[in-house]
């Protein structure tokens, strides 16, 4: 049963690709689109927010695992009114993602009751070549790549659902 899903941020939340280069001050230019004072850009993709939501509402816990400064992704996800969705935020300045999931299930177990394993996270990340860490140093994580695995944020209620079957 999956407890956790845990999201990449450049290029899976969102579409640029690297939040770190972000200049203060951010605006809003409309409630999904970000704009910092280089006139760099950021999209959210769609159902982002409303996904983030459901999956809340659901009991998941959600979290972040982000190589981007911890300020500019706070920021970001400030401005954005999307720090609500997420119990742990791990954005460090490496690409290490197996490190940053390692930190989160440390969070998880020392914030809750819960003793999680691997095959209770869900991570989604748009860069397949981070899976092969996880899978050797973590171990089963459920890992998707957005955007070839899944193509709409809607189908993570699916691939839920069939995980929860299997
Ligand atoms: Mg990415």
């Amino acid at each position: 049963m999956i407890r956790a899903i845990v999201f990449d941020a450049d290029k899976t939340l969102w579409d640029h690709h690297n939040i770190s280069e972000f200049e203060e001050p951010l605006k809003l230019v409309d409630a999904n689109t970000l704009e910092d004072s280089k006139g760099r850009v950021l999209h959210l993709f769609p159902d982002v927010r409303e996904t983030l939501k459901e999956l809340k509402n659901r009991g998941y816990i959600l979290g972040l695992a982000t190589w981007n400064f911890e300020d500019k992704a706070n920021k970001v996800l400030a401005t954005l009114d999307l720090l609500q969705y997420f119990d742990i935020i791990v954005a460090r300045p490496y690409p290490y993602k197996f490190l940053m999931l390692s930190q989160i299930i440390i969070e998880i177990n020392a914030k809750t009751n819960l003793k999680i394993k691997p095959n209770q996270i869900l991570f989604l990340d748009d860069r397949r070549g981070h899976f092969g860490n996880i899978w050797l140093y973590l171990g089963d994580v459920k890992c998707l790549e957005m955007w070839k695995d899944i193509t709409r944020y809607s189908e993570i209620f699916s691939i839920l659902s069939h995980v929860e079957n299997e």
